[in-house]
C-alpha cells in the first residue's frame, strides 16, 4: 500500500515538475523578444546603484544582448544621451558610491509629449527592454511609459530609505545606516566628554528605518520614526527620571520625518522643557547617501541587476524585482509603491528595555 502510494505521488510530482517546465518554456517563447536593452538610474541616488548597472550590463553582454547606458534619468531619454556600453564601460565601479550614469528628476517625462520624444529616442537605436534603478516614482514613470509604448520595464529599488512594498532589502539602505552609525558613534565620544545631550537627525522622510536600526545599533536614548507615535511628555518624563538617578544620557535620534518634527524641533523642545540640560543638535544629511558601498548593498545590487536582465529575456515584464526571505520576489511595477512597513513591536520593547 506504502508503495502504491508512493509511486502514486511521485507520479504525480513529475507530472507537475513537466507542466511548469513546459509552461516556463512556452512563456519564454511567446515573450517578446529583447535583444537591445536601455538601463539608467532615476530619483535619488544610492550607494550600490553602480554595482547594480554593473550586473545588468555584464548579464545583458553575456546573453548576447546589446546594452545602453541613459544618462541623467529619463531627462536623458528625452535629450537623447544614450549611449552603448561594454563590458569595460562598468569596470572598477562596483566599489564606488552614487551613480556613473547620474541621476535627475524629469518634469518633461511627466508629460505625454516627454516620454514620446524618449521614445523616439529608443526606437531609432532599437531599443526594445528598459531597467530603471531608483524609488517608487520612478517605476510609476517607467509603468506608464510601457503602457504607452509596449516596450517592456523592470525595475530595480534603489532608495536608502527601505520603504518600497515587495522587497526586504532596498539598494543603499545599509550603506546608509552603516554612515549614519559611523558618523553617531564619533558624536557620542564628545557628547560623552562634555556630558551633552545631542539629537541626531538621520534621513528619512516617510520612513524610519535608518533611524531606528542605526539609534539602536548606537545605544540611543530615545528613536522618533513617522511610523509610530511620538509621545513628547514622556519623553521629557523619562529624561528626567533618568537624570534623577544620574544615568547619563546623550542621544537621541531622530528621523527627519518624524510627525513631531526634526532634529531641530526636538532639540528646541527639550531646551524648552529642561532649561538645564546642555542640549546641541546635529543633522546629518548628505553623507549618509555617499560613499563606498557595503558588501550588502553590493550583493543585492548584483543579485538584482542580474535578474532584471533575466526577467526581460524570459518575458517577466514590467515587475520590480525584490528580495523577499532570501528569495526573489517580483512585483508588479503599478504595486511597488512606497510602503511604510510595519515596525516591530518586539523593536520598539527592545529598545526601551535597553535604553533603561
Ligand atoms: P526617491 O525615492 O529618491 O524619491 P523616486 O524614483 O521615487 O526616488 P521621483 O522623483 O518620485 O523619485 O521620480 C523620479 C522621476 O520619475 C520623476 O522625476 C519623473 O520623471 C518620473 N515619474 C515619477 N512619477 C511619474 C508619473 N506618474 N508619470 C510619469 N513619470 C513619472
Amino acid at each position: 500500500m506504502i508503495k502504491f502510494v508512493a509511486r502514486f505521488l511521485l507520479h504525480r510530482i513529475g507530472i507537475a515538475i513537466v507542466n511548469q517546465y513546459i509552461n516556463d518554456q512556452l512563456k519564454i517563447m511567446s515573450a517578446k523578444k529583447v535583444s537591445k536593452i536601455a538601463v539608467l538610474t532615476s530619483g535619488g541616488d544610492s550607494p550600490g546603484m553602480n554595482a547594480a548597472i554593473r550586473a545588468v550590463v555584464r548579464t545583458s553582454i553575456y546573453h548576447g544582448l546589446q546594452v545602453f547606458g541613459v544618462s541623467r534619468g529619463y531627462n536623458g531619454m528625452i535629450d537623447d544621451d544614450i549611449f552603448e556600453m561594454y563590458s569595460r564601460s562598468v569596470g572598477n565601479i562596483i566599489q564606488r558610491g552614487g551613480t556613473i550614469l547620474k541621476t535627475a528628476r524629469s518634469a518633461q517625462f511627466f508629460e505625454t509629449e516627454g516620454r514620446k520624444i524618449a521614445y523616439e529616442n529608443l526606437k531609432k537605436r532599437g531599443i526594445d527592454g528598459i531597467v530603471v534603478i531608483g524609488g517608487d516614482g520612478s517605476f510609476k514613470g517607467a509603468q506608464k511609459f510601457s503602457n504607452e509604448f509596449d516596450i517592456p520595464c523592470i525595475g530595480i529599488p534603489g532608495t536608502i530609505d527601505k520603504d518600497i512594498a515587495g522587497s526586504d532589502f532596498t539598494i543603499g539602505f545599509d550603506t546608509a545606516v552603516n554612515t549614519a552609525v559611523e558618523a553617531i558613534d564619533k558624536i557620542r565620544d564628545t557628547a560623552d566628554a562634555h556630558d551633552r545631550l545631542f539629537v541626531v537627525e538621520v534621513m528619512g522622510r516617510d520612513a524610519g528605518y535608518i533611524a531606528l536600526h542605526s539609534g539602536i545599533a548606537t545605544g540611543a536614548e530615545n528613536i522618533l520614526i513617522p511610523e509610530t507615535k511620538t509621545d513628547m511628555e514622556a519623553m521629557i518624563a523619562s529624561l528626567t527620571e533618568k537624570e534623577k538617578r544620574k544615568k547619563l544620557v546623550n542621544l537621541i535620534v531622530v528621523a527627519e520625518g518624524d510627525e513631531f518634527g526634526g532634529g531641530t524641533e526636538v532639540g528646541n523642545y527639550i531646551k524648552e522643557k529642561l532649561p538645564n540640560a546642555d542640549v546641541r543638535v546635529c543633522i546629518l544629511g548628505h553623507i549618509q547617501r555617499g560613499g563606498s558601498p557595503s558588501c550588502l548593498d553590493r550583493l543585492i545590487a548584483s543579485r538584482m541587476g542580474y535578474h532584471a536582465v533575466e526577467c526581460l529575456i524570459n518575458g517577466t515584464h514590467n515587475v520590480m524585482v525584490g528580495i523577499e526571505d532570501n528569495k526573489m520576489k517580483y512585483t508588479p511595477l503599478d504595486n511597488a509603491v512606497k510602503a511604510k512597513q510595519k515596525i516591530s513591536e518586539e523593536w520598539m520593547r527592545i529598545v526601551k528595555i535597553l535604553a533603561s
